[in-house]
């Protein structure tokens, strides 16, 4: 199991630069919030009037959104040898929850960091790992898949190998997870559980596994949360509880109390059992998006942000402060929960409920004291309400073993989600700076003499959570299905944050576009 983890942000205009003070006896802490975007996103929330541009296009495709899933449209659109389209994207560079950082010591990602080796549904990813080269005559490019050591978990004061946690488990808990993993085998084997997640829903039996069959009667899994589901199946093993929780804030930024069972399950049982990987770069999923680039960057506009789209007979109005768009279709890869902002005929309310994060890079000059296994990709720390870091040098060839950078992430799963967004923009730099290194300061005293930077990303709707009833819910399956002059194609129209739902998503509108005019 691993965490998940913004391309070259530039440090211009960075909302906020602050230093922090040096306890006694140690080195200055450097560091600042990265996230300069969080205003301008407000602007769009709080209904700000933006001057008329002053250029005017006519462009067939408008894509809005430069994440994976707007780049893997654009991606697919030229494979057919389609080219009459834009992308405009808001931030200064693409890649949205795929973008890295870079410093002296390494590159690391600001929020994606790997991509699991995908399995044999997923055969649009196959299909762009093997245009990358990571894929060649069936063999995964070694270089590529997470080296060893991947994992390790700290627990009763020492570092374990693997993140189940082993150290003082009894025989009960050996039981429950040898059954949890017995119900996730044939969850998994009624194919149900899928990646993209549509083509298992679509083609599963229901009812055939005992997982199935375990759930209340009346109530399907997606109506209940994982939790519950646990408890309905016996399951009372804190360590079972913690995994599970700590799954589900790992994908889905909210406890397992507030995740769908679906979701929970799905998380577990949708990969391939015996899956190599993942894939991994020290800039995480930007290695990827740099890819694309490679291919798309001549359709894709940076620092425009899109505050407007209008019905225009059977077209599309777009509108940035520079350009305004009449095109006959938009495809919409920003986050959903924008679309009541900024589509004239949207949803009224936010379809998807979201998920606020905090992505932390911190730049070691030495690394810590530490006991028990070594350091590895992902390091998790039992009891702590963040999900602790990654080694970003792990995968390089460069590794200065003296240096490091480590990406910590933290899931703000506990409350409401507006308090928690709120107390994310009160704080300041050094309140977060102060708890990441207390959180870390249990598993590596001396951490505060190692540490000499902290970057620190905020995002109030970093991830669509899939609340019990959301999969299911009619709103979810309108954005999936909604078909004419807009199109939605962000990853959270799966309720999944996963690149392979994004890129799927990316896909589907692209050919439902390509059909729209004729040359599907
Ligand atoms: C902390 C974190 C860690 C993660 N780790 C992983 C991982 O390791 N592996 C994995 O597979 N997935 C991970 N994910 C999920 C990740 O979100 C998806 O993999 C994927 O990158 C989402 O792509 P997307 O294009 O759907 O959305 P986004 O990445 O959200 O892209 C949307 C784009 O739209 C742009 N935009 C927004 N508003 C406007 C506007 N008004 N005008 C123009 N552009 C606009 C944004 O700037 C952004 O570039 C992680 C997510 C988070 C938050």
């Amino acid at each position: 199991m691993t965490p998940r983890t913004l391309s070259r942000l530039t440090r211009r205009g960075f909302a906020t630069a602050l230093v922090g003070l040096p306890r006694k006896g140690e080195a200055a802490i450097q560091g600042s919030f990265v996230d300069r975007t969080i205003e301008m996103g407000h602007r769009l929330r709080d209904g700000a009037k933006f001057a008329l541009p002053k250029r005017e296009e006519r462009v067939p495709l408008v894509i809005v959104g430069g994440g994976c899933a707007g780049l893997c449209a654009a991606w697919k659109l030229l494979k057919r040898g389609y080219r009459d389209f834009v992308l405009l994207e808001m931030e200064e560079a693409a890649g949205g929850n795929a973008r890295h950082g870079e410093n002296e010591v390494s590159a690391y990602p600001w929020a994606a960091h790997y991509l699991p080796v995908p399995g044999a549904h997923a055969v649009e990813v196959r299909e762009l790992c093997e245009e990358f080269g990571l894929l060649r005559d069936g063999q995964w490019d070694e270089r590529h898949l997470c080296h060893s050591p991947q994992e390790r978990l700290f627990l009763h004061g020492r570092w374990q190998e693997g993140i189940e946690p082993e150290i003082a488990s009894t025989k009960r808990d050996h039981e429950q997870f040898r059954r949890f993993q017995q119900l996730i085998a044939e969850a998994a084997a009624s194919g149900q559980y899928t990646i993209p997640m549509e083509r298992g829903r679509a083609g599963a039996k229901q009812g055939s596994s005992s997982a199935e069959r375990a759930k209340p009667t009346a109530t399907p899994l997606d109506r209940m949360s994982f939790e519950q589901w646990l408890r309905a199946q016996g399951f009372d093993s804190a360590y079972l509880h913690w995994y599970c929780d700590y799954a589900t804030r790992d994908d889905y930024g909210a406890r397992a109390s507030e995740t769908s069972a679906w979701a929970g399950i799905h998380y577990f049982a949708a990969r391939e059992p015996e899956e190599k990987g993942p894939l991994t770069w020290p800039e995480g999923n930007g290695w990827l998006v740099r890819k694309l680039m490679e291919r798309v960057k001549p359709h894709v506009r940076t620092g425009q942000m899109v505050h407007r789209i209008e019905r225009r007979g059977t077209g599309r109005r777009v509108w940035t402060a520079e350009t305004r768009f009449d095109c006959d279709t938009v495809i919409f890869a920003a986050p959903t929960f924008l679309a009541p902002y900024l589509i004239e005929d949207g949803p009224k309310a936010s379809p998807v409920p979201t998920s606020p994060w905090l992505v932390a890079n911190l730049t070691l000059d030495r690394p810590p004291a530490e006991r028990g296994h070594p350091l590895c990709w992902d390091n998790v720390l039992y009891g702590s309400k963040a999900l602790g870091y990654v080694n970003a040098n792990h995968q390089s060839l460069r590794t200065r073993p003296d240096r490091f950078v480590w990406t910590y992430y933290w899931a703000l799963a506990d409350g409401d989600p507006r308090a928690v967004r709120q107390t994310l923009l009160d704080r300041p730099w050094s309140h977060w700076r102060d708890l990441i290194l207390n959180d870390l300061q249990r598993a590596h005293r001396d951490i505060r003499e190692c540490v000499s930077r902290i970057d620190i990303m905020r995002q109030g709707h970093a991830m669509p959570r899939p609340v019990p009833g959301f999969l299911e819910s009619k709103e979810r399956k309108a954005l999936a299905e909604q078909a004419g002059s807009l199109l939605y194609a962000h990853s959270d129209v799966s309720g999944l944050a996963l690149f392979e739902e994004a890129q799927y998503r990316g896909y589907r509108a692209s050919e439902k576009f390509l059909k729209r005019v004729g040359k599907a």
